[in-house]
């Protein structure tokens, strides 16, 4: 039991794990009636490991495919990039210099080495620019998806996996027994967000979102009336953090994300989402 009356909630929410940044989102937080997750970083660890690489054509063999791609990618600070990064590493690989690299939102990044320009991004933007993927390309497993492009290009897919963290699968339980609803949402394709969301028996999912779409989709959801919580960790979740009725971010995830956010769970555990829920529930109850 938590002895509220005798002690104040900031301090209980500390030892709980959360640093509430918006003293009225913590109170409204006993109205929530859902709870969408970010997928990458929020449900799942966020750390990446490769583990298919594939080239394409004959000037291409993998070690120069991780090394153009490492090369892109440690510009990035997404967990993919920092995949990519790893692996190249652990083969003791040198990285090329990069010219205007840019990132693209949602989709991927891009940059110039020797003057070629280079991409590593998502399959929706192979699928954008009409790129095809040759049909002997293996059926990567539950994994995401990379593509390395020289200009229009294919050069070599990757797959990266990813895990479920194991308070995730208890997270959405206790919260479904709440009666709230749990919801997905995701840049990554739809393959990996159904598996992932199967496994976590979550309400429903949304795919291949760009960043402004996430914001978009939280939204809709007030609009049948529902009292939205967002809980995400990235630079691509900070506008739907906004949007949300109560804005979550893990606290491992970037700072964008926990800049925007009403509440930062200290301990990156998506089970303190259903702390908050309680607390929230607690602290109304001692006020009236
Ligand atoms: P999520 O919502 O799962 O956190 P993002 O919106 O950050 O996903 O990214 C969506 C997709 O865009 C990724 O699954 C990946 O295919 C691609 N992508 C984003 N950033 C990068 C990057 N640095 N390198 C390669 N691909 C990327
Ligand atoms: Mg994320």
């Amino acid at each position: 039991a938590i002895p509220l009356v005798t002690a104040n909630t900031t301090a209980i929410s500390a030892e709980n794990g959360l640093l509430i940044k918006n003293r009225t989102a913590f109170e409204n937080s006993r109205k929530i009636d859902t709870v969408v997750f970010d997928k990458t970083g929020t449900l799942t660890e966020g750390k990446f490991g490769v583990n298919h690489i594939e080239v394409f054509g004959d000037n291409m063999d993998k070690n120069k495919a991780v090394q153009i791609a490492a090369s892109l990618e440690k510009n990035s600070e997404h967990p993919i990039a920092d995949g990519i990064v790893a692996h190249a590493k652990s083969i003791g690989m040198e990285m090329f210099d990069i010219n205007e690299f840019k990132a693209i939102k949602g989709k991927g990044v891009e940059g110039y080495i020797d003057g070629e320009k280079y991409f590593m991004a998502s399959p929706g933007f192979l699928r954008e620019n009409n790129i095809n993927i040759p049909g002997d390309m293996p059926d990567f497993d539950i994994s995401t998806n990379v593509f390395l492009l020289k200009e229009k290009n294919l050069l070599a897919a990757f797959g990266l996996s990813d895990k479920i963290r194991p308070e995730s699968m208890e997270a959405v339980e206790k919260l479904k027994s709440m009666g709230i609803g749990c919801w997905m949402l995701t840049g990554d394709n739809k393959k990996t967000a159904a598996q992932v969301s199967e496994k976590l028996n979550l309400d429903g999912y949304f795919a291949e979102v760009l960043p402004e779409e996430k914001l978009e989709k939280i939204k809709e959801l007030q609009n049948k009336g529902r009292y939205v919580a967002m809980t995400g960790d990235g630079i691509n979740d900070a506008p739907a953090l906004a949007q949300a009725d109560v804005g979550i971010a893990i606290g491992s995830g970037t700072d964008v994300a926990a800049e925007t956010a009403d509440i930062i769970l200290v301990n990156s555990n998506p089970l303190d989402v259903t702390v908050l829920i309680v607390l929230g529930k607690l602290t109304y109850r001692k006020m009236i």
